[in-house]
């Protein structure tokens, strides 16, 4: 049965009978400064008594432009839209009106909202082209998306030797978090760059997750490789429908009405919307402000690590800024394969056990988790607590 939710206030959500529980899904991620922040409650409601939607733009949403461009250095413009779907998907027809090309490449486990051509899953070989991933999406449109392994160097350089000047670009998620976490490898990463660079293919990295939420310049900053797009969703926003892609200047200029690629939204830049980001993104980039999320995530992922070893669990757990995986294996998975191998059967068991001790995880192995900067040390310690208690009736 689905929990139903009637409040959240801080690192707290509570059900529709009253029962309260430490949340780590944080709304799927946007909540990073915990329910109900005051700052964003009061910023959304000054925003709505001055009007909910101009279709026009705002002095707040070029404040808001330029705040993401001065954190990242490769934005050199961006554009706003309502969700991380959207984002992905004008990422993705603006890189292939600027190559003229129509292939792109996705990684297998990696999500990107639920545009038709992004609901694509491997064939059956390497290098074979995709298959839809959900009903509804034709054949053809997955056509021309190939699906790689994440961390997959080898796979990667073949493909491009092959089709490599047929690619208009390659999407990922720098730190993989919808397929539980999956750190990149340098290697990989590295790679990327140098091959979309070599072939004239647009990387995009994918960071509606974890933009603002791995690190005050996200993934690209904490990895130092440089995107040519990036999409951004989730903290953003703040918790109201908030979400931008942007890049290089070259690539964002082929963009309508200064180019021939289309796009538009009529709620995009949404003036109450971006107010609640305004104000999540100033705190969350002011100076301090991951350090003391970053410990408090890697407190909790050692402290159910060390309950679980001491029980005898097969558990690890790691932790990239304020985001986090749990895997019930002997250690952390490097690709979509050995995320699956984990055994999903002790994650459900240890969700359900946990949602009766007051702890509310995602409730899927493959989702990553998130703390929040309202969790504190007494909230994570009541977490390893639950857990220690669950583990010692595991055998
Ligand atoms: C959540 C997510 C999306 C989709 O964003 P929506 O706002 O749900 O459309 C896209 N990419 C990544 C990496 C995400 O985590």
């Amino acid at each position: 049965m689905p929990r139903f939710f009637k409040e959240g206030k801080g690192a707290y959500l509570w059900d529709a009978d009253d029962k309260r529980y430490i949340d780590y899904v944080g709304s799927w991620g946007p909540a990073i400064l915990g329910h109900a922040d005051p700052d964003v409650i009061h910023a959304v409601k000054t925003a709505a008594e001055h009007g909910l939607s101009f279709g026009a733009p705002t002095e707040a949403e070029i404040e808001m432009a330029d705040l993401l461009c001065g954190l990242l250095p490769g934005m050199d413009q961006v554009r706003l839209v309502s969700s991380g779907t959207e984002a992905t998907m004008s990422a993705i027809r603006l890189a292939r009106g600027f190559t003229g090309r129509d292939k792109f490449i996705k990684f297998e486990g990696c999500y990107h909202g639920h545009a038709d051509a992004l609901l694509v899953k491997a064939g059956s070989g390497l290098l074979t082209f995709g298959n839809p991933s959900s009903a509804g999406v034709p054949a053809a449109v997955a056509a021309d998306t190939l699906v790689l392994g994440y961390n997959d160097v080898e796979q990667l350089e073949q493909t491009f030797s092959k089709l490599g000047t047929q690619i208009a670009a390659v999407i990922l998620e720098p730190v993989a978090g919808n397929m539980n976490l999956i750190r990149p490898t340098e290697a990989f990463l590295s790679a990327l760059r140098r091959l979309c660079t070599e072939y004239g293919a647009v990387l995009i990295f994918d960071e509606v997750m974890t933009g603002f939420r791995v690190g005050p310049t996200c993934a690209q900053g904490l990895f130092g490789i440089q995107p040519d797009l990036t999409t951004l969703g989730k903290v953003v926003g703040g918790g109201m429908p908030l979400a931008a892609f942007g890049g290089r200047a070259d690539i964002m200029s082929n963009i309508a009405p200064l180019g021939p690629v289309y796009q538009a939204g009529t709620l995009s830049g949404n003036p109450i919307a971006v107010a609640a980001g305004l104000v999540t993104l100033k705190k969350v980039t002011a100076p301090g402000f991951f350090t003391a999320l970053t410990a408090h995530t890697q407190a909790l992922v050692e402290g159910l690590t060390t309950v679980a070893q001491a029980a005898g669990v097969s558990f690890t757990a790691q932790s990239v800024g304020g985001m986090f995986g749990l895997y019930f294996a002997d250690k952390c998975p490097n690709s979509y394969a050995e995320v699956m191998a984990c055994d999903k059967a002790a994650f459900n068991r240890f969700f359900h056990a946990m949602l009766a001790e007051g702890v509310y995880l995602a409730p899927s192995a493959f989702e990553a988790g998130f703390v929040s900067a309202a969790h504190t040390e007494e909230d994570i310690r009541q977490t390893v607590k639950a857990a220690e208690r669950v583990f010692s009736r595991w055998q």
